[in-house]
């Protein structure tokens, strides 16, 4: 085996129950909430783990691995602040050898049909990469829980469903996504905009709450409202907005049900999404 086959082992404070929160780093308030989350769910006697990993193979070639934020000295800071125990930021060949990244026969997590939608048809490859890294961080530190923001609902709904399908013996827990003061949700990528593109995001938080003011009326009518928005908004160019049960399946004709949002402002993609009850009994 190899050394990086002992961190769990070899780490220095692996005690009591054990929380991993995997990150790519540029570490905001949204990561600083999981990790408070990971923290309640082990307990002060526990040990929460933060891994910070850019992680090639879930990027297609064209994306911005290379010039996505790499900060590792502040999210060290930030995990301090926050009560981590240990910041684990592996390179990419301790990941995946010499060559960084898959090779040719490298055996890697089939994600299934889910992953084939949504973020999984604008970026082909992408949540092959995201759950074969994911189990791999599984693997390397051994956590009894993981914890992942709602913000990425489709990969957390991959996630939970890889530790389901797969009987892996650890819990997924999923975190309300944080989000600015104008409600667009807290991402590595808007340091990417520009103040005039960061004024303009703030229609996707706005055509989320346009949607669920309409969600009683229906899903269709929901849908209208949301994107309607996102139309009025000439800087926005929206890549999906729908509407789908909460495991990703068809959106119920009433009840809760989860909108999905994934929207360009200029060269940014910025994701989004709400819980909502659609159909006659919302906001009764
Ligand atoms: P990332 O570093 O962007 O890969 O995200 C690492 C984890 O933080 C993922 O589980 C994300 O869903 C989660 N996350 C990212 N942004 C937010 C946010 N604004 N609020 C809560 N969780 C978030």
């Amino acid at each position: 085996m190899t050394a990086v086959a002992h961190t769990r082992d070899t780490l220095p404070a692996a005690r009591g129950r054990v929380a991993l929160v995997p990150t790519m780093g540029a570490l905001h308030a949204g990561h600083a909430a999981l990790i408070r989350r990971a923290r309640r769910e082990v307990g002060p006697e526990g040990t929460v783990m933060v891994s910070v990993f850019v992680n090639p193979t879930q990027f297609a070639a064209g994306e911005d691995l290379d010039r996505y934020p790499r900060t590792l000295g502040a999210d060290v800071e930030v995990c301090a602040e926050e009560g981590a125990d240990v910041v684990f930021a592996p390179s990419a060949a301790e990941v995946y050898g010499p060559s960084g990244t898959f090779r040719a026969d490298s055996v890697t997590v089939d994600p299934g049909p889910l992953a084939d939608r949504w973020e999984g048809a604008a970026r082909p490859g992408h949540f092959r990469g995201v759950l074969t890294v994911v189990l791999k961080l599984f693997g390397l530190t051994r956590p009894d829980v993981a914890v992942f923001g709602e913000k990425d609902y489709q990969q957390l709904v991959l996630v939970s469903r890889m530790v389901e399908d797969l009987s892996l013996p650890l819990t997924i827990v999923g975190e309300p996504t944080v989000r600015d003061v104008d409600g667009l949700a807290l991402s590595s990528r808007n340091r990417y905009l520009s103040a005039q593109e960061r004024s303009v995001a703030g229609a996707l938080p706005r055509s989320l709450d346009a949607l669920a003011a309409a969600s009683s009326h229906g899903a269709g009518a929901a849908l209208a409202a949301g994107l309607a928005v996102l139309e009025a908004e000439p800087g926005v160019a929206v890549d999906y907005l729908d509407l789908v049960a909460p495991d990703l399946g068809e959106a119920p004709e009433s009840g809760p049900a989860r909108v999905l949002l994934a929207a360009r402002v200029g060269a940014t993609r910025l994701l989004d999404t709400r819980a909502v009850d659609v159909g006659p009994a919302a906001g009764r």
